[in-house]
């Protein structure tokens, strides 16, 4: 032993360390520096744009770090440090092989991740976007069991390569049109290693302050960008204040729990002969027949009955049709309680006529839900955030800064116009969670505001990203791909062979071949086949329609370009295929 060695086991031995911690001191200790890292640089050599994605990711030229010879961690030296570790320490070598990164290791491994990360995402259009693998691909591939002794981060890298990443749909390559974007960009990266390093758990502010204050600022500084009403907004002297969700699903799902434990006490204040699973069973809520299938899912994990309103020309909910429904329900004797309106609906990005259903709800007693998962972050931007108009009447408003504010997953901002209608729903209060402070007012406790009572430090994300975007930033952002899918649009118009299928408003543009649904489901299905580009479809008014989303950080014009002769070159050759 070394001197450092020796004063750590002194240390260990008088504070009677023994066993488990004793062993990470000392096998800490005994593990050797990691050595450097020899890098050479091969220069990637030229190659077209359709050779690349047609051949097999193994075959493909690889960036100049994928080149670059392995790092010097052989298995061999892996294999000899274990051993001088069994040898150094003087206990059970199966404690000894709980042991398998230090600081040391960590610093270095995390750097080649980084890069790892970096290349992945600066090749990633050279990449086929959609796999080209059969269910239960992986299964085969890995052991049925999690191995008994620990094995060597080489072997876990080589992995995520053979088995992970032939099974990835690449959602940030410039290639990727389906769903909506899945926000990505190095500052939030960044911002959640550091989350993770953190490791605290925010659930109540004592848990970790730095955690829940940053969340109720960096909700208030959004809800300023989006020019939310005041009453939205924590820091003033409203009743309001933002809560980053999981996802939309859990925010829509608050929401709804919140407004139905509001109705069931509003109704019970009246009548309280009336059980509550009684006022249960007659609770009903509504939305777009547009609406994204997770509105219908909270109506059934809560429990209510939800009924579909029918949409007017542009796919939007009129007041009108509501206004019937919530009479007829009435007359029925249920009891009208929620909408959930929807700005951006999934399938062609519409938007509900919330200037005139906000008034109908508040005057129903109705409680407005507005979920704008993907178009919510367009309205940072004064030239879209009119679509937000009547957001006043509104009592919760949510959208997903993780789909198009840079934000990576996951990061779903929900607003309340009266907190007290959130907390007072779900409030528990156990002793363990108690703190001094806790019924001061001043502090908020997260884990009142959603399901979990674990919540990770997700607003260093957003404040990583404000603050190295900048609002101009994120503006220009927004627009760039408004703009691309204009251009897209402009292309589908001028072929004759297609249709716009919905107003473009945004980034998704919705068309299709004019003719039969089958036609369009055959191109639809070359084109996943081929794995160029990726889109999904949709149906509307009971037509098969495709649907065209610009998604990537890094999605430029000639990607468009190059996707829409990829569309065209396909569909002349089914067309032939099909007259012939
Ligand atoms: N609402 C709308 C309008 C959506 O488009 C989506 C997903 O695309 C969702 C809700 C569901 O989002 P999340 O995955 O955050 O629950």
């Amino acid at each position: 032993m070394n001197d450092t060695q020796q004063l750590a086991y002194q240390f260990a031995t008088k504070k009677g360390i023994r066993g488990f911690s004793e062993h990470l001191l000392l096998s800490a200790i005994v593990t050797p520096p990691p050595l450097a890292h020899e890098v050479e640089v091969v220069t990637q050599p030229e190659v077209s744009f359709k050779s690349l994605i047609t051949l097999p990711v193994r075959e493909r030229p690889t960036t100049s770090r994928q080149r670059a010879k392995p790092p010097p961690y052989d298995l061999t030296r892996t294999a000899s440090r274990r051993s001088d570790r069994k040898a150094n320490c003087c206990f059970t070598c199966l404690t000894c092989n709980i042991v398998t990164m230090d600081a040391a290791e960590f610093r270095r491994r995390g750097k080649e991740m980084v890069d790892f990360v970096a290349d992945y995402l600066e090749n990633i259009e050279h990449r086929r976007v959609y796999p080209d693998v059969e269910p239960g691909y992986l299964r085969s591939m890995i052991p049925s069991e999690a191995p008994l002794e620990p094995e060597s981060y080489e072997d876990v890298l080589k992995d995520v390569d053979r088995v992970i990443m032939p099974g990835i749909t690449h959602w940030q390559s410039p290639h990727f049109h389906a769903y909506f974007p899945s926000a990505s960009s190095y500052p939030a990266l960044l911002a959640d290693m550091l989350c993770g390093g953190l490791g605290c758990i925010g659930f109540t502010w004592a848990a970790s302050p730095a955690c829940t204050e940053l969340e109720t600022v960096m909700l208030d500084w959004l809800g300023k960008m989006l020019q939310l009403p005041e009453d939205f907004l924590a820091g003033t002297k409203g009743q309001g204040g933002g809560v980053i969700q999981g996802t939309a699903s859990e925010a829509t799902l608050m929401a709804l729990l919140a407004a139905r434990c509001k109705a069931v006490k509003c109704v019970h204040e009246s009548d309280p002969q009336r059980s509550e699973a009684d006022i249960i069973s007659k609770l009903i809520a509504y939305t777009s027949e547009e609406a994204h299938s997770s509105v219908e899912r909270a109506g059934l994990i809560g429990g209510v009955g939800i009924r579909m309103v029918a949409t007017d020309e542009h796919f939007s909910v009129r007041a009108e049709t509501l206004e019937k429904m919530v009479a007829e329900d009435k007359a029925a004797g249920f009891i009208p309680f929620f909408f959930c309106a929807t700005l951006g609906t999934t399938p062609s990005c519409a938007f509900d006529k919330i200037t005139e259903l906000g008034p109908l709800c508040n005057a129903e007693n109705i409680w407005m839900h507005i979920d704008a998962a993907y178009a919510g972050s367009s309205f940072i931007c004064p030239e879209f955030r009119p679509l937000l108009d009547g957001v006043e009447f509104a009592d919760s408003f949510n959208f997903n800064p993780h789909k198009w504010l840079l934000v990576n997953f996951d990061c779903s901002a929900m607003w309340v116009k009266k907190r007290t209608d959130l907390i007072g729903a779900f409030k528990l209060d156990p002793v363990y969670l108690k703190y001094d402070n806790q019924e001061s007012g001043l502090v908020t406790d997260y884990r009142h505001w959603g399901i979990p009572l674990g919540r990770r430090f997700r607003s260093l994300k957003l404040w990583f990203v404000f603050r190295m975007y900048g609002q101009s930033g994120l503006q220009a952002y927004i627009r760039k791909h408004v703009e691309l899918a204009k251009v897209f649009e402009t292309m589908v118009k001028k072929d004759k062979r297609f249709e716009i299928c919905a107003e473009v408003v945004l980034g998704l543009v919705c068309f299709r071949l004019k003719g039969s649904d089958e036609l369009n489901e055959a191109l639809l299905k070359e084109m996943t086949h081929l794995g160029r580009i990726h889109l999904v479809p949709c149906k509307l008014r009971g037509r098969f329609v495709l649907r065209f989303a610009v998604c990537g950080r890094t999605t430029e014009l000639r990607h468009v370009q190059e996707a829409w002769t990829h569309i065209t070159e396909l569909s002349s050759e089914l067309l032939l295929k099909h007259h012939s």
